[in-house]
């Protein structure tokens, strides 16, 4: 039964990171991206929708993002817990989230934030880039999308702050220490692991 949520920077690891916790606590990962980008491809309603701003680099309109969350959140495997990854990026999000978790009498358990030295970050980017033949992703480029992080996500790592629920993990080294570092923290609050990390499986 629990609920978290995964903050981190392009670069920092989060997608990988998110997988693992959501294996680890026995819940369902839910990612707004990856959801988006499977009705893309699949040209759905929905997918014609968003299209052209995730092909544009801007936000999805808060709307229609937390419509398909309130709809991902009713689906009966993650009535027991969630990790969101991706979700909430906006102010309004937040708010929307506290709403539907407060109509089910229930509250996010931690926000794990992930960090990482911009210039660790920018480097493993580049490589992407690289790998990936992106040749439009510049250093400078980078940087920018790693400032408008900042900016964006500052004021949501406040709220959560305020709350005392934010959980900060440094998300340098190998994955398998990063994944062992967070479900440490997490065990630190009583929020225990039902099932072994990769990490854990490996060395089992
Ligand atoms: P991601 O894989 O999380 O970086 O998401 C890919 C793209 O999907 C983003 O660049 C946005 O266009 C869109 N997207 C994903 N999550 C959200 C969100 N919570 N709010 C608005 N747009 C989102």
């Amino acid at each position: 039964m629990t609920r978290l949520l995964v903050i981190g920077p392009p670069g920092a690891g989060k997608g990988t990171q998110a997988v693992r916790l959501a294996e680890a606590f026995g819940v369902p990962a839910i990612s707004t991206g990856d959801i988006f980008r499977f009705n893309v491809k699949n040209e759905t309603e929905l997918g014609v929708q968003v299209k052209a701003f995730i092909e544009a680099g801007k936000y999805v309109p808060d709307s229609l993002t937390n419509e398909i969350v309130a709809d991902r959140l009713k689906e009966p495997d993650a009535l027991q817990g969630f990790l969101l990854d991706g979700y909430p990026r906006t102010t309004d999000q937040v708010l929307e989230l506290d709403r539907l978790l407060d109509a089910e009498g229930t509250s996010l358990d931690a926000v794990v934030q992930i960090v990482a030295d911009t210039d660790e970050v920018v480097a493993r980017l580049l490589k992407r880039a690289a790998e990936q033949g992106r040749a439009d992703d510049t250093a400078d480029v980078i940087r920018h999308r790693l400032e408008v992080y900042e900016e964006q996500t500052a004021p949501l790592i406040d709220l959560y702050d305020k709350r005392g629920v934010v959980v900060t993990i440094d998300g340098l080294g190998a994955v398998d220490q990063v994944t062992d570092r967070i479900v440490a923290a997490l065990a630190e609050r009583g929020l225990h692991a039902v099932g072994p990390t990769d990490a854990v499986a490996a060395s089992a």
